[in-house]
């Protein structure tokens, strides 16, 4: 993939983590909007706590948030915003093959091209 190409999908990784990082609570503004806080538990009071200290928070919360399906959703965007930088990224981890601009659209921190996605999802199925 080319440096352009790279750059665009920077900015909409970019931009996605601002809006996950609102959604969490890590960004001010939305920390008394309660109204959209769902089945994460009651943490609303660690959200504020968290608030405090804005974008900068720590391994330890990092490691909370982790828990969280959004929370997981953060790592993997932060690994592809490293990984943007690469002029590897767009390529499948497991074939090498281009995962596709249309697919990176829709999931810019994917790793895998569809067929070896399906083919994970199928490998995690057999083991349960
Ligand atoms: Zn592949």
């Amino acid at each position: 993939m080319n440096a352009k190409e790279r750059q665009q999908f920077e900015k909409l990784l970019t931009k996605k983590r601002d809006e996950l990082l609102h959604e969490l609570g890590l960004i001010e503004e939305s920390t008394f909007n309660t109204s959209n806080r769902d089945s994460t538990g009651d943490n609303s009071s660690y959200a504020v706590h968290l608030a405090d200290q804005a974008s900068d928070f720590s391994e330890r919360e990092k490691a909370f948030h982790f828990a969280s399906r959004e929370g997981r959703y953060l790592h993997h965007i932060d690994e592809a915003l490293r990984r943007v930088k690469n002029p590897d990224y767009g390529k499948c981890h497991s074939c090498s093959h281009d995962i596709g601009l249309e697919r990176l659209k829709a999931v810019p921190h994917a790793r895998l091209c569809i067929k070896c996605k399906i083919k994970e999802e199928e490998e995690k199925k057999k083991q349960l």
